[in-house]
């Protein structure tokens, strides 16, 4: 990377076990390598969970923007992850499956298709690999016999690390690393509360839907060793990166870490590289004060709820953007009302200079986004180079999005920057911000509630109704359809140069 690059300003990160902001070192030269946890696919995801991929995936989009090539792996949980942090609790997928009386791989399937869909929703781009956990049991057992005999001991429940067998433990958290007391309930017979499940037996008498054959007898992986076990598959240890939610911090990535310790027979923690990754990042909480994130309520805050009430998904990136990835970000109907409005507003400023530009040259006028990357000559090279440096700064200060998001703003309105230097720089900045900005289209935007009382072709038709009542100078009949459309709960805005505006009202 050099400085004279637009994108080669520097990217500095927080990296949560130094908890401090680092520069980016790839370990491999021209190349960063990123593990984030997935979701564990029992139930739908909520939007917090895919807080945390909107998180991981600008991540990933800032690092390609910086010229690295990109690795990115996200693991599909379908096994091991508990009801709670306890190694007593029960297998989430397992309990689900019992539940809705379901073979456990349909439920995985149907939970895996539902989190797939919000990830497209969200323009959250595929990653290189997504690693489902029940595909590296052998890896996973042999694994697990590599460490056992140095870091693990068995129980009648299961193979458990002793996590004082590693420099450091619980550094990740900031734990007390003596005894980990009150961390975690104590399953009978561990050595130290903090210690954890490698390998769950199936109790006696007990039959799980999921359980395989390992030197510890018929069970299961604990969810802390697939982690550990597909990252290094796919990426090597040490990598670049580990995201996850913030509350991954607290034990998931402490126990990956002394894994990864104890595999690579790496030493202190004063070296992060010896953790498994150069770096943790971890993305805060969205959080909701209605309690509808709980998956247990019935009507939860899932994308497709979010979606019935008439919301595109994009709006919800855009409030994630709005917010910096550490800070808490609460969620309200207001709020995603509120940047639903700055999406639209920033797709109406494009769709008025598109229609303006079409005006002047009579030329019919792309999507920009069809011309990307958009050719530029040496001149402007340098006046685009220089607005993207800025851009390149922000969002390497530790991915700044909500002081990126002005930048696309001030392009937009900006009088003095001609067309074709404007759709450069917002077609780079988007590749970064995923809003689609250049291939949405601000009708996608309309708030369309699934039990709204009137179809669009009716209210398309009703407008076309009332613009030729305009045209014949019949105001008593526009009046007319404008007030039946309000009385149906579509709300018209006189003023709008591209006659778009209706909205449908939210109750
Ligand atoms: P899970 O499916 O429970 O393993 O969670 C998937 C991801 O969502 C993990 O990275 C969690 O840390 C993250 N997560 C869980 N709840 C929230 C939330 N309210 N806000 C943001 N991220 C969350
Ligand atoms: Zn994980």
């Amino acid at each position: 990377m050099t400085d004279t690059l637009p994108s080669g300003a520097p990217l500095r990160l927080f990296n949560s076990l130094t908890r401090k902001l680092e520069e980016f070192r790839p370990i491999h030269e021209g190349e960063a390598r990123v593990y984030t946890c997935g979701p564990t696919v029992y139930n739908y995801p909520h939007i917090g969970n895919m807080r945390a991929y909107v998180f991981a995936d600008t991540l990933g989009r800032v690092l390609s923007f910086k010229d690295y090539r990109l690795t990115h792996v996200i693991n599909i949980t379908d096994v091991g992850h508990l009801t709670d942090d306890a190694d007593a609790g029960e297998d989430k997928m397992e309990k689900m499956a019992a539940e809705q009386a379901q073979s456990i791989w349909d439920v995985a399937r149907h939970y895996t298709q539902a989190y797939w869909a919000d990830v497209k929703a969200l323009n959250i781009r595929q990653p290189a690999h997504w690693s489902v956990a029940t595909d590296y049991i052998p890896q996973m057992i042999e694994f697990a016999k590599s460490i056992a005999v140095k870091h693990c001991y068995e129980l009648d429940s299961g193979l458990y690390f002793d996590t004082s067998t590693v420099a450091d433990y619980g550094r990740l958290a900031r734990a007390a690393t003596e005894e980990g007391e009150g961390r975690i309930e104590a399953v009978e017979g561990k050595r130290h509360a903090a210690d954890f499940a490698i390998w769950r037996k199936t109790p006696p008498g007990e039959k799980r839907q999921m359980e395989w054959d390992s030197p510890w007898g018929r069970g299961a992986p604990g969810w802390h060793l697939e982690c550990s076990v597909m990252s290094r598959e796919l990426l090597g240890l040490p990598f670049d990166i580990h995201t996850g939610g913030i509350d991954h911090r607290e034990i998931h990535h402490p126990n990956e870490i002394a894994q990864n310790q104890a595999i690579t027979g790496c030493g202190s923690l004063d070296c992060g590289e010896h953790s498994g990754a150069r770096l943790w990042m971890h993305n805060n909480f969205l959080i909701d004060r209605s309690g509808k994130m709980s998956k247990s309520a019935g009507e939860f805050l899932r994308l497709q709820l979010l979606i019935d009430k008439g919301f595109h998904p994009l709006a919800y990136r855009m409030l994630c953007l709005q917010a910096h990835y550490r800070s808490e970000l609460e969620f309200s109907w207001e709020n995603l009302a509120a940047a639903l409005t700055r999406l639209k507003r920033m797709l109406k400023v494009i769709q008025v200079r598109l229609s303006k530009e079409h005006q002047q040259t009579g030329k019919p006028v792309q999507a920009p986004s069809l011309f990307l990357p958009i050719p530029l000559d040496k001149r402007e090279e340098a006046d685009v180079g220089f607005v993207l440096r800025l851009f390149s700064e922000a969002i390497g200060d530790d991915l700044n999005t909500p002081k990126c998001l002005p930048f696309i703003e001030e392009i937009l309105s900006d009088p003095t920057i001609d067309n074709h230097r404007r759709w450069h720089l917002i077609a780079t900045m988007d590749e970064v911000l995923g809003l689609r900005l250049l291939s949405l289209n601000r009708a996608d935007l309309r708030i369309r509630p699934k039990d709204a009382q009137i179809t669009e072709a009716e209210i398309e038709a009703e407008l076309d109704r009332r613009q030729s009542a305009r045209a014949q100078k019949d105001f008593a009949t526009s009046d007319a359809v404008r007030d039946a459309l309000a009385a149906k709960g579509v709300e018209v805005m006189d003023g709008d140069p591209l006659r778009w505006e209706w909205t449908i009202s939210l109750d």
